[in-house]
């Protein structure tokens, strides 16, 4: 099913739910197709603040303030996916959201995003819920002998996890866990880390990116790379499991798939319905980023077409990472991308750079 909306004009509003660097870019974007992005965003001195045309700074639960956005806009987006259900009823009752509720429920809950991804056909990792050391100890018997237990909601850059491999770590497992309810998911023996950018527009319309290979540090991304060295067959299954993703959603947007890479072919780990930090790369790769896209879909406007132009590499600037910036502006082929954060603390984002790979 697909919705008959006629495209935002210029001068149009896109209200964005989160005011971090990835609402920062997506308000560039908006302005440069001259459409206007109003960001509500509880913080105090949020990065999109600096680009966006207007800002709300209020909790989720000030239903005046949500009512007032809402009335505003005209569409809400989204940044990140943990947005409360109530903020998520009174602005949908006011004003289109996308991508859609569905995509919310299903990312915000590992568990409901294992069993939808499970019923699609698509392949993931074994799991089970786990809310106490007997049900834990239960299911690493069964889905062992290695397995991580996860908080079902809320967790993000490998936080909120816990990697066991014998029956005796299940209390302190279930401890870390300080009572939010877990999942158990089997150990996943990967050879790589990839991930797909998917959009789909309002008339369903798919284009997705090349898929990168992805390297985490500490819980962190730290480097997207493109082209990922997957064969093409893989190449050509990631894009069809994103598209597949994306169609079974009835989706509107920008979407991150990230998937394992093994022996048996491809293991969906999880979905982010927005733009994502592996798709930074496409400010450099592509004629349309991923910031772009998303916005052109959410505005019903035709997607760009997601073709590569160029071999890059995405780096994370890092917490002191972000000292290397005089130097590596000295460096030719190379984007910076700068969040305008104060402070540089530890694990923090500050920005990433797009370069040039050699032979490109
Ligand atoms: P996540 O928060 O689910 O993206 O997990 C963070 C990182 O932990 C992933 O990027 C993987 O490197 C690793 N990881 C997560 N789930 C599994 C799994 N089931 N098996 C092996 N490694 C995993």
């Amino acid at each position: 099913m697909t919705e008959a909306v006629a495209p935002l004009r210029p001068g149009a509003t896109i209200g964005i739910l989160g005011g971090g660097q990835l609402g920062r870019m997506l308000s560039v974007a908006a302005s440069r197709l001259g459409l206007r992005t109003h960001i509500f965003e509880p913080g105090a001195n949020c990065p999109a603040a600096d680009v966006a045309h207007r800002v709300t700074t209020a909790p989720y639960g000030d239903d005046a303030a949500l009512a007032e956005f809402a009335a505003s806009v005209d569409v809400v987006t989204y940044e990140f996916e943990n947005i409360p259900a109530h903020a998520l009823d009174l602005l949908g009752a006011a004003t289109p959201i996308r991508p859609g509720r569905r995509a919310l429920e299903v990312s915000q809950d590992r568990l409901t995003e294992k069993t939808f991804l499970r019923d699609l056909g698509l392949a993931t990792a074994p799991f089970a819920a786990c809310d106490d050391a007997a049900a834990l100890r239960d299911a690493l018997a069964q889905i062992g002998p290695r397995g991580i237990l996860k908080t079902r909601r809320l967790g993000y850059d490998g936080k909120g996890q816990v990697r066991l491999d014998a029956p005796d770590q299940c209390e302190a497992a279930i401890a870390e866990m300080a009572g939010a309810e877990a999942i158990l998911e089997g150990f996943v023996d990967f050879s790589a880390e990839v991930s797909v950018i998917g959009a789909r527009s309002v008339s369903g319309d798919v284009a997705c990116f090349d898929p990168g290979a992805n390297e985490h540090r500490d819980g962190i991304l730290h480097r997207t790379q493109v082209p990922s060295g997957l064969p093409a067959s893989l190449r050509s299954d990631a894009v069809l499991v994103a598209a597949r993703i994306l169609n079974a959603l009835d989706y509107v947007g920008v979407m991150g798939v990230e998937l394992f890479v093994t022996k048996g072919g491809l293991i969906v780990n999880e979905i982010a319905p927005r733009v994502h930090n592996s798709g930074h790369w496409t400010q450099l790769g592509c004629a349309v980023d991923q910031f772009e896209q998303h916005i052109r879909a959410v505005a019903g406007w035709p997607l760009g077409d997601g073709q590569r132009h160029a071999d890059v590499e995405m780096l994370n600037l890092i917490g002191d990472d972000v000292d290397q910036v005089p130097e590596l502006a000295t460096q030719g082929g190379t984007q910076i991308h700068l969040y305008g954060k104060a402070e540089a603390r530890a694990g923090r984002k500050m920005g990433h750079v797009n370069r040039l790979r050699p032979g490109a």
